[in-house]
């Protein structure tokens, strides 16, 4: 039977039932087994995740689709975030909850931002407030992006800097309700310009899409390719789908379009894998084609023109594939 508890990445409260938490701000997501204790150790995860989940995991919702993947958990031992689609069981896309704190704001502008996206999501239409309590407020650390580094003692010194800065930035202006203990806040016209603009050039994710044959025989490949994909600074995208006819899925085609890359094993020869690496040619989306070298002469001969990987064991796949994206997409900065 599912309760009310509360949302570990928000804190409002939602309805948990094992590991399985559907949170009206955040969506429906499963947490692997140690995440949970992550979050509430790292507000820079939990501020890293919540980004995630209510800009990029959302989309999915929306397009009400009924996709058909394999419910099962994958068997890794870092932590991973499954957003789950609207039949939640049968979907599940991974997504290493390490490589998503990429998405902690680099710089300044990066996190004021952020922040106002947050603030907009907040409030949700012009018009609404949003309210902040003085001496910090622990339940909204996470959409200011408070930094840890400094302890928590500067969390509330950090929120009224941020807030005052905002005001100044005239993204925000106080409201009139606001009382000695609680400042309540509007989105101002630059605020919500801010927003849009930040959102209109940030419809890609970091990340690198993988197209490949989802065979026992290659599950230390697709692990080698994750880690070539993360390493490099990205978010690998993976969807392990049953295959009935090679049916290509729109989901398939969604995080395509919002990847800044794709990595196409052909090994195996699957129609699917050829389908969605023309997708992502036909986007304009770099595709870095592997294949292993005892298949290397199967391939279609276009793609022989591209100056595929040409494989022998996945060490040597990794190395040379992390080398292939740092040399043509940019290796992104450590987390
Ligand atoms: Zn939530």
């Amino acid at each position: 039977m599912s309760q009310t508890k509360v949302c570990p990445l928000c804190h409002r409260e939602a309805r948990v039932q094992d590991d399985y938490i559907r949170c009206e701000k955040c969506g429906e997501y499963i947490l692997d087994e140690d995440v949970p204790s992550q979050i509430s150790a790292s507000l820079r995860l939990r501020s890293s995740l919540y980004f995630y989940v209510t800009q990029y995991a959302d989309a999915l919702k929306e397009k009400k689709i009924i996709p058909n993947f394999y419910p099962d958990p994958p068997d890794e031992s870092e932590g991973m975030l499954f957003p789950l689609g609207p039949f939640g069981q049968k979907f599940r896309k991974m997504i290493s909850v390490y490589s998503i704190e990429g998405l902690y704001p680099k710089d300044y502008n990066d996190r004021i931002s952020k922040i106002m996206v947050n603030l907009a999501n907040e409030v949700q239409f012009i018009g609404n407030t949003f309210s902040v309590k003085q001496y910090g407020d622990p339940d909204k650390s996470h959409l200011f992006f408070l930094d840890e580094t400094y302890g928590f003692k500067t969390f509330g010194l950090q929120l009224n800097g941020i807030l005052e800065m905002l005001e100044k930035l005239d993204f925000i202006e106080k409201h009139d309700s606001s009382t000695l203990n609680e400042s309540t806040y509007k989105i101002a016209p630059k605020g919500w310009q801010l927003v849009q603009e930040y959102q209109q050039s940030h419809k890609t994710l970091p990340q690198g899409f993988i197209a490949m044959w989802f065979d026992p025989s290659m599950e230390s490949a697709e692990e080698k390719i994750i880690k070539a994909i993360q390493d490099s600074g990205y978010l690998a995208s993976i969807i392990k789908m049953k295959e009935h006819n090679n049916q290509i899925v729109p989901e398939i085609l969604f995080e395509i379009d919002r990847s800044e890359f794709v990595v196409a094993d052909l090994t195996g020869g699957r129609g699917g894998v050829y389908y969605e690496a023309g997708y992502a040619a036909g986007r304009d989306k770099p595709v870095i084609m592997c294949c292993r070298d005892d298949e290397f002469d199967k391939i279609h001969f276009d793609l022989k023109q591209k100056n595929g990987i040409k494989w022998t064991n996945e060490e040597d796949l990794y190395i040379r594939l992390k080398k292939r994206i740092e040399s043509t997409i940019g290796k992104r900065s450590p987390i």
